[in-house]
This record gives C-alpha cells, sequence and structure tokens, in this order.
C-alpha cells in the first residue's frame, strides 16, 4: 500500500487536501492523474447503467423491460428531509474519546486497533484493583454483579471505567455454570478486547477511552444571514433522498412507466470519527446511487438482478473475481423494512490479509423511503427539528403530506413503489482499480536489460491518459509528424505529447501513469507514414499506417 500510495503522489493521482498548511484530516483532492481516473470511472457507470441501458429489450436475469435516467439533485436540501429519512435522529457511530490524548475513535474499530497484547499490558497497568479478583475461586453472578456496579460509580481516579454491566453480566451469565463463574473464565472475560465491561486503551497513547457515546454524522450549516436553530441546514450524507424527494416530479414530467431505475452522481459528506485507510473512508466523497422503483411483488427478483448485475461491472472493467465478494448481510444485520442487503467488497491491501473493504451496498429499501417522505415518522422520543414545530410549539412529525405512490396506467393499479438501491461510491471505487492495476514485472530497457517497471494496468476505458505521441528524435521532421498525430487524437481522447529524454524512459513514464498506448514516429515515419504502437501489458510493438490512427486506437479502446 506505502508503495501504490507514493504513486499517486508522485504521478498526481491523489494529494492530500491543503497540504501546504499541513493537511485537513479525511479531505483529499484529485490530481491530474486522477480526476482523469475519477471521471472515466464516473463516465462507465454513467454509460453502462444510464446512457446505454437498453431499455427496449429484457435484459438477461431481469424480470421484464426497464427504463432508466438521472437526475442532480442539490447537496443542501430542506431539513425536513434528514428527519423524515432518519438520518437525523439515527444516522450517528458511537465514539469513544481519550482521556488523556483527547483522540477520538469509532468505538467499533478500537478493539481492531489494539492487539492483544496492547490490550494485556493495559489491563495490567490500568486495573490495579482487580487483582483482588484473583485471590477469589468462584463468583456467585450476582455478587459479582453488585461489585461491579458499585465499581462503576465509583471508579477511581487512574481505575477503568467500567461500561454496560448489566451487558457484560448477561455474557458471564451464558459462561456461568449455575449461577456461578470461575476467577479464569471471569479473567478470560474481563481480558476480551470486545466483550469486556472495562474501558479499553487508547489505541493512540495507551491512555484509558471514555464510555462510548452518539455522535451524528451530518455536517450542519446554517442557509442565510441569521446562525439560529430556524437556519439549521445540513450537507446531505447521501443522494439518494435528492432522488426519493423527486420521484413525483419524475414521474411527473416524463413518459417514463414503472419498472425505472433514477441515478445521480454528487458529492456527500459525513463527520467520519476516524478516516482513514487514503480516501477508503473520507469526509467529503462521491457517490454513484440508483434508486430503482418497482411493484412490490417483483423487488426479490429485482434486489437479485441488481446485485449480480454490479458484481458483474466491477469484473468487466478489470478487477479480479479473487479480490471481491458478494457479501449477503445476515438477517439480524439488516433494517426491519428490508429483505435483502448485499455488500460488494474488495480486498484492499490496506486490510489484513482475508478481509475486504465495502465498495458498494444493494438493499432492498421496500417503500420505507417513499412511505416515510409521505408520512412522516411518529417517533414521540425522536428530537423535534425546530423547522417542524407547528404554530403551538408542538410537534408536527410529518413528512411532506404529499402522494408519492404511482398508478400503473394498463392495470390502473395504485401502490407504492418498493425500491432496491445499489449505491457504490466513486472514490472508494477508484482507489480499488488503482489498487488493483497496480503491477511490478520485468522489462528491458532502452539498452535491453531487464528492470523491474511499475505499471498500472488500467482497462482502457479507465486510464487517464489513453495514448501518448512520442517522436523518437527531436529533429529531422518527427516532430511535426507526431504533433499532426496527437492534435488528432486529441479531438476524441486525452493524450499526452512528450519529445523530451530517451524513449525508454518515456515508455516508462506512461507505463507507471497507466496509459494503454504509445505512438511512436520515428525514421521509418519519414519514409512509409506508418508509425509504432506499443501496448501497455504486452509490450508488444506493431506498425500502423500514421492516417488510420484515430481509427486504430478507436478500435482497440472498444477491445
Ligand atoms: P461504511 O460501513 O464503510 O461506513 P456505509 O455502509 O455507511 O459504509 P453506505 O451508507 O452504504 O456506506 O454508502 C454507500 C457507499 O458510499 C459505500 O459503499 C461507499 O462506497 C461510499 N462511502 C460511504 N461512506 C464513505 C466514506 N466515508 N468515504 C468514502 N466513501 C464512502
Amino acid at each position: 500500500m506505502d508503495k501504490i500510495v507514493a504513486l499517486c503522489k508522485r504521478r498526481g493521482f491523489l494529494f492530500q487536501s491543503s497540504e501546504i498548511y499541513g493537511g485537513i484530516n479525511g479531505f483529499w483532492d484529485y490530481g491530474p492523474m486522477g480526476v482523469e481516473l475519477k471521471r472515466n470511472l464516473k463516465n462507465a457507470w454513467w454509460e453502462d447503467m444510464i446512457q446505454a441501458h437498453n431499455d427496449l429489450d429484457v435484459l438477461p436475469g431481469a424480470p421484464e423491460a426497464y427504463s432508466m435516467t438521472g437526475i442532480d439533485s442539490t447537496i443542501i436540501m430542506h431539513p425536513q428531509v434528514w428527519k423524515c429519512s432518519g438520518h437525523y435522529d439515527l444516522f450517528h457511530d458511537m465514539m469513544q474519546s481519550c482521556q488523556h490524548c483527547k483522540k477520538l475513535f469509532r468505538a467499533d474499530h478500537v478493539a481492531g486497533l489494539l492487539t492483544e497484547s496492547e490490550w494485556v499490558a493495559s489491563l495490567k497497568k490500568h486495573v490495579v484493583e482487580f487483582s483482588e479478583l484473583k485471590e477469589m475461586v468462584q463468583f456467585e453472578v450476582a455478587e459479582l454483579q453488585r461489585w461491579l456496579e458499585k465499581k462503576a460509580k465509583n471508579v477511581a481516579p487512574g481505575l477503568m471505567a467500567i461500561h454496560d454491566v448489566p451487558g457484560f453480566i448477561d455474557r458471564v451469565r451464558t459462561t456461568a455454570a449455575g449461577g456461578s463463574v470461575t476467577a479464569g473464565d471471569l479473567l478470560k472475560l474481563l481480558g476480551s478486547p470486545l466483550g469486556s465491561p472495562l474501558a479499553l486503551p487508547c489505541p493512540a497513547c495507551g491512555g484509558l477511552l471514555n464510555a462510548p457515546r452518539e455522535f451524528n454524522l451530518m455536517f450542519s450549516t446554517y442557509t442565510g444571514a441569521l446562525q439560529s436553530e430556524e437556519n439549521l441546514a445540513f450537507l446531505r450524507p447521501e443522494t439518494a433522498q435528492g432522488i426519493f424527494v423527486n420521484f413525483k416530479n419524475v414521474m411527473d414530467s416524463s413518459r417514463f412507466s414503472l419498472p425505472l431505475g433514477i441515478a445521480q452522481i454528487g458529492k456527500s459528506f459525513r463527520n467520519e470519527i476516524t478516516p482513514r485507510n487514503f480516501t477508503f473512508r473520507s469526509r467529503e466523497f462521491e457517490q454513484m446511487e440508483i434508486e430503482f422503483f418497482c411493484h412490490p411483488a417483483q423487488s426479490s427478483e429485482w434486489y437479485r438482478y441488481w446485485r449480480d448485475r454490479r458484481m458483474q461491472w466491477y469484473q468487466d472493467l478489470g478487477i479480479s473475481k479473487d479480490r471481491l465478494i458478494l457479501r449477503e448481510h445476515e438477517e439480524s444485520e439488516l433494517a426491519h423494512y428490508s429483505v435483502g442487503t448485499a455488500d460488494i467488497e474488495y480486498a484492499f491491501p490496506f486490510l489484513p490479509k482475508g478481509e475486504f473493504g465495502e465498495l458498494e451496498g444493494i438493499a432492498h429499501r421496500g417503500d420505507f423511503d417513499l412511505r416515510s417522505h409521505m408520512e412522516g415518522k411518529l417517533d414521540e422520543k425522536a428530537r423535534p427539528l425546530k423547522v417542524q414545530l407547528n404554530e403551538n410549539g408542538q410537534p408536527k412529525y410529518r413528512g411532506s403530506g404529499k402522494d408519492l405512490s404511482y398508478r400503473d396506467t394498463i392495470t390502473n393499479e395504485k401502490y407504492i413503489p418498493h425500491v432496491i438501491e445499489p449505491s457504490a461510491g466513486a472514490d472508494r471505487g477508484t482507489l480499488a482499480f488503482i489498487c488493483e492495476a497496480y503491477h511490478e514485472d520485468q522489462a528491458p530497457d532502452e539498452n535491453g536489460a531487464m528492470q523491474t517497471r511499475v505499471v498500472m494496468k488500467f482497462h482502457p476505458r479507465l486510464a487517464p491518459i489513453k495514448a501518448a505521441v512520442f517522436p523518437l528524435v527531436k529533429k529531422d521532421g518527427m516532430p511535426e509528424l507526431a504533433k499532426v498525430i496527437y492534435l488528432a487524437l486529441k479531438k476524441n481522447w486525452v493524450v499526452f505529447y512528450d519529445e523530451k529524454g530517451a524513449v525508454g524512459r518515456r515508455y516508462r513514464r506512461q507505463d507507471e501513469a497507466g496509459t494503454p498506448y504509445c505512438i511512436t514516429v520515428d525514421g521509418q515515419t519519414l519514409q512509409d507514414r506508418t508509425v509504432t504502437i506499443r501496448d501497455r501489458d504486452s509490450l508488444e510493438q506493431v506498425r500502423v499506417p500514421m492516417d488510420g490512427i484515430v481509427e486504430e486506437i478507436g478500435r482497440r479502446m472498444r477491445g
């Protein structure tokens, strides 16, 4: 991964945001290569899913023919959108702060950041008082509970905080035989980072972490001049809600009928507690989302269709099947309205061997979102937004009140559509394609000696530069001919002209950028108007007529 990160900086794929001021955590800029790569990925997604979608035939695996279209909605929306979507009340992570260095961590990440030995060392350092447990051989669980509750209320400075005693006692009971537990078993339970009631040590400094608390991930801001609660607004944490709230507009303004997918690409913002792993977890990122509206009776079939289609898409663009998994969520992981969710996950090199990170989630969302925007949710415990108070200052707790159902003009049936949501991250996708493309192999240098070369094997559709044009030498009219080729190609693709240095070195530079084809004008070109095309992966060089070069590159690009 270190080599990939270094290459990204060196070749202008990715830079830390505001780097000259020391950077800002969780924000990344795309350089000249990165912007093309990411744009190509988004274009490939839009072309394959929306623009070139065949809406006349039944595609393999699909229950029937369907339409696709797109929208582009705003980042800041009416705050009630986030109330009805559930983000205002529920979109939070549990986080823990260190009492000593004040760093923040996502509670579910802490155990993974600690090695077992760090945790045991910390246990020994901080839990002096627990040594008294060692004196006892057998505990009554009820007695243990009383003892822990007393400790939890009255923790001496420097000792570990105690969290969630009832949860821990439940775990003890499942181990305890006949209501009592041995000292050995108890110490094992206390010593397990995942199940212990004791505060975990800080992964950064070894200090003690405070109890987990809720932390809403939405960035907030104010609209207008007054920074008052009435003007509170949020940066969207997903693009999906812009589609739901426009569902009726799209249906009313177009001649589409269901099944219909509405797509959107755009920025989303999440105030992630621990942004990390390069761009994988950023605070500002781009999503490519489809909300696919269909009849409830067909939604399970559509869910399977989209899950398999999206999995295949990554492979068609070059991700190896060995590094990709489709992980169906367990029933316990599913939201109450969902009959299925699957994640497409990639074996990112920064993860431990055998672990995968999410690239895209495909969720069956039932009619949850449209229904919420129609009716709202009556949740007495939820915090009201100021804008939701009625004239008497009472919470209104309601949705838009608009009818977001659909009437089938042929059957005349009226229903609230079900939704399948394939939700992909453009930045995580770009990072996965960068990781997948990175190769080191042996290739001859300009003197014929074998050297290690770094080559980014991007699919030609994704490659930031499609072709590079070189005059072999900077004289004899070669640059003039090379420029003619360069300008002709440039009308169609991003191409690069380079006349400086040894040609072998120019090839290497293009290999590192992932340019699939290098075109060289040499002495023979002057005689017969043919040029060489060098293939990045096979290193094969063939001569082709200079005058048909645009068609030749076009043919190769189409595969
Ligand atoms: P995670 O569990 O990794 O936080 P999530 O399940 O919350 O992700 P979704 O809400 O399903 O993610 O978002 C859809 C997609 O958006 C993800 O599959 C991912 O590609 C992308 N995404 C989500 N959060 C981030 C982030 N902080 N940085 C970059 N991409 C993200």
